[in-house]
């Protein structure tokens, strides 16, 4: 029997195709949802998870028309209402407030963990979704109405679209034949749950070193003034070096980068890494195929953005597809989604990139003209607000549901 034509189709159930799940399935679209295991359920009883995002408050406006952001905010949510962010090898510094921006915080740490499973208890509640997991795609034929996907177990699913949500080795964008350029940042980011002798004071700590940013991200929920997430995005040899210590001298290296910001810092957890690239996919969409994500981009996390740009692409591509009468997988519908995308993507990924060099460049010139720039935008509250408004997601253009 030849599968029903259904509105969409998703590949991986990350942060952003879950978030887009949520959105069409609240718009009426009929769904399949495709990847290889399903979100960890939430335990409250367990460990937090070191692997974090700082969520911006576009992202969080995003969760809540999800429907989705109560659920995320009773399980573990951490405020930061302060950003300090300096340099190893100056005194410069530049420090950002809340309520300079008029907003009760800069931002939400919470586990990817937890984001994953209240979208996935979300999508429960909803019938009619058809979930095809474990699940992989073996191939995508598009023709003109409509675009076949079949599984790796021979199962053939055929819908209006087909959206590619699988992550940076993206198997949707290989099969679409989209183009992907990558340049490795020679980093691995490292990550871990830590005790701080000194309480975080709900602020995001971030150090610049030569050999990379080690960040001190307050987390644990609401009491937990004195648990951490770190995000420590090292060269690549000296990373091997990290991951490889005994935990004792891990703790002593942290506890020295951070230049004991927050006193001794003891771990909580095992340390996981993560190879850190720029990549951009030359299209982000072609007829009847869209891709949103790291499927799409990925950036340094230096400024804890990538997800939230992904996010945003998911809020932009929900607002493009919404009573659309048009076919849901036409190239010309797609675009809007493209254009309105591209621009900020490339800008994003040139700044991390800038920054990254600019922060890891040992040349004394270098490093006195990076100290003058971030003593005098420490003290520009205009220049301030310009890039917090950015990094917030709250610029004017933002879409409708980051709104
Ligand atoms: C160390 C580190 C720290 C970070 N910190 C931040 C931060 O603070 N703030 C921020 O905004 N961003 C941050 N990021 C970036 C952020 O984590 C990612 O951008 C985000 O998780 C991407 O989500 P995604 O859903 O697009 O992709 P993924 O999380 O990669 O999800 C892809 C999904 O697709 C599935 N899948 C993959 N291949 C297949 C296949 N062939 N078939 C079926 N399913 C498949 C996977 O199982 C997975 O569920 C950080 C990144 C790193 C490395």
């Amino acid at each position: 029997m030849t599968a029903q034509v259904i509105d969409v189709i998703i590949v991986g159930a990350g942060m952003s195709g879950l978030t887009l799940a949520n959105l069409l399935a609240r718009q009426g679209r009929s769904l399949a949802i495709v990847d290889r295991c399903l979100p960890a359920e939430f335990d409250p009883s367990g460990p937090s998870h070191a692997r974090v995002t700082a969520v911006s408050p576009g992202s969080k406006t995003i969760f809540e028309y999800t429907g989705v952001w109560s659920g995320i905010k009773e399980k573990r949510v951490m405020e930061f209402k302060k950003m300090v962010v300096w340099d190893e090898a100056s005194t410069a510094s530049i420090k950002f407030f809340a309520e300079d921006m008029s907003q009760p915080c800069l931002g939400y740490i919470v586990e990817n963990s937890i984001i994953q499973s209240t979208l996935y208890e979300a999508l429960q509640k909803i019938s009619g979704i058809q979930w095809c997991v474990p699940g992989s795609v073996e191939n995508v034929s598009c023709h003109d109405h409509e675009i076949e996907v079949t599984l790796t177990d021979n199962q053939v699913l055929r819908a209006k679209l087909l959206v590619g949500a699988d992550g940076s080795r993206s198997a949707i964008r290989h099969l679409a034949g989209i183009s992907y350029t990558e340049t490795p940042y020679h980093q691995l980011g490292i990550v871990a749950k830590v005790h701080t002798e000194l309480p975080h004071e709900c602020t995001a700590w971030q150090r610049f070193l030569k050999t990379g940013p080690l960040a001190l991200l307050p987390a644990g929920g609401e009491g937990a003034h004195h648990e951490c997430s770190i995000v420590w995005s090292a060269d690549s040899e000296y990373a091997s070096q990290l991951m490889r210590m005994d935990d004792r001298n891990f703790e002593q290296e942290v506890t020295r980068a951070s230049g004991q910001q927050l006193g001794k810092v003891t771990l909580k957890s095992k340390r996981a890494s993560f190879s850190l690239a720029s990549g951009q996919a030359q299209a982000l969409v072609k007829p009847r195929v869209a891709l949103i994500g790291d499927a799409a981009h990925t950036i340094h996390p230096l400024a804890g953005q990538g997800a939230n740009l992904g996010l945003t692409d998911v809020a932009v591509l929900a607002d493009t597809l919404a009573g659309s009468k048009r076919d849901l997988g036409s190239y010309r519908l797609l675009r809007v989604y493209e254009r309105a995308r591209k621009g900020e993507v490339h800008v994003m990924q040139h700044a991390m990139s800038a920054f990254a060099a600019v922060f890891s460049t040992s040349s004394l010139p270098a490093i006195v003209a990076r100290s003058a720039a971030l003593s005098l935008a420490d003290h520009s509250l205009p220049l301030k607000r310009f890039f917090m408004k950015q990094a917030m997601g709250l610029s004017s253009d933002r879409p409708v549901f980051a709104r």
